[in-house]
């Protein structure tokens, strides 16, 4: 048999190959067990109070994320909270004996003050806690004045729900304020709860509760205005829709899945929300004065859209209302279009 020249080389290669194989091998397990040890030393023992709609959205991220989430509201969420992944109890006393570093508040807007006066907030010293409200200089103030001062205190309003945030929190908005977040072991324990959001893609915006509700009045409570007051006129899908109607039927859709409750609470518990509403009704006077002022110009200059159109004003509004009958409201638009 002919041994091909540098035969010895290739062997001493290999085995070389080998061992750096069988050494990766190991460094791949010892990586796989440090990674374990990593989560369970960051696992976060979460409670979730509250366990609605909003509760639950957030508890699969948590839970997805490697923490540890115990729920607790009035109803009965045993077996959503188990398809979740999540412990279950309606039962404050024994939500609280599961010693969580965490303690988020997701109940809604208008039963905060409530459930606070019902919790036992001495529980509280040495935890984090979180609230999630869409409205955040209320929860501030009453968290501030209500919890025993060793309880730190962490106001957040993820700027998503359950419809938005559905396939990814990728790039939504985060918002936060550390409003008292005291010690090493609360400080570490809140960028653990923060690096949960920004792990899952939130972008971090930190502000205080004052700024955002300024923003979040002239922003959310505006947009959930406009999709309530179109929801009045009952828009409905026509065979010659635009992009921005679509758009308006989809405001529509998710503005009035949201609780009438939660749409309550950023009007009553935002200071800014009332100064809003007041804006819109002036806005939509001065788009009716601008409309009024040319109709009356063009009447004086033409005699009206009747001369026109060779139809009496009293014809033309009762066809159009029979058109805005079978539009199901959409040809109710302008009865005297612009002159062309
Ligand atoms: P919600 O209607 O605002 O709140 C429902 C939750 O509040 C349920 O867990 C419910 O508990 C609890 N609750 C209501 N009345 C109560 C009372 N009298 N006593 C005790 N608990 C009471 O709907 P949500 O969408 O789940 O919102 C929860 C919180 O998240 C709100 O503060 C909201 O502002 C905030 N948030 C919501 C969104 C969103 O997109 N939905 C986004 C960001 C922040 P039971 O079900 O056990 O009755």
């Amino acid at each position: 048999m002919n041994i091909p020249e540098g035969r010895e080389e290739v062997d001493v290669a290999v085995k070389e190959v080998e061992a750096l194989e069988a050494e990766m091998a190991k460094l791949q397990e010892r990586l796989v067990a440090a990674r374990k040890t990593l989560t369970a030393a960051r696992q976060l023992r979460i409670l979730i109070v509250g366990f609605g709609t909003f509760g639950q959205f957030i508890a699969k991220t948590f839970v997805r994320l490697g923490h540890r989430v115990i729920g607790q509201s009035r109803g009965d969420y045993a077996a959503d909270a188990r398809e979740i992944g999540a412990e279950y109890t309606r039962s404050v006393d024994e939500a609280m004996a599961y010693d969580p570093h965490v303690v988020i508040f997701s109940t809604s807007i208008l039963s905060t003050s409530k459930v606070l006066s019902n919790f036992p907030l001495e529980r509280l010293k040495g935890k984090l806690v979180v609230d999630v409200l869409s409205v955040k200089e209320y929860p501030k103030t009453i968290l501030q004045s209500q919890l025993p001062p060793e309880a730190d205190i962490l106001c957040t309003h993820p700027m998503f729900g359950p419809q938005s945030g559905k396939h990814s929190w990728q790039g939504l908005p985060f918002v936060f304020e550390k409003v008292r977040v005291t010690g090493p072991h609360g400080s570490a324990i809140c960028e653990e709860f923060l690096r949960i959001w920004s792990d899952a893609g939130c972008r971090m915006v930190e502000m205080t509760c004052e700024e955002h509700d300024s923003f979040a009045a002239a922003s959310q409570f505006i947009t959930h205005t406009t999709g309530r007051m179109l929801a009045e006129l009952k828009p409905q899908s026509t065979p010659i829709n635009t992009k921005g109607y679509e758009s308006l039927l989809a405001l529509v859709d998710n503005t009035t899945n949201d609780s009438l409750e939660l749409y309550c609470g950023l009007f009553y518990y935002n200071a800014f929300s009332k100064r809003q509403l007041e804006k819109l009704e002036t806005g939509l006077q001065s788009v009716k004065e601008v409309l009024s002022n040319f109709e009356k110009k063009q009447l004086e200059e033409d005699g009206g859209p009747g001369v026109k159109w060779a139809m009496s004003p009293s014809s033309r509004e009762s066809s159009a209302s029979n058109l805005a009958g079978q539009a199901g409201g959409y040809a109710s638009s302008p009865a005297s279009p612009p002159k062309s």
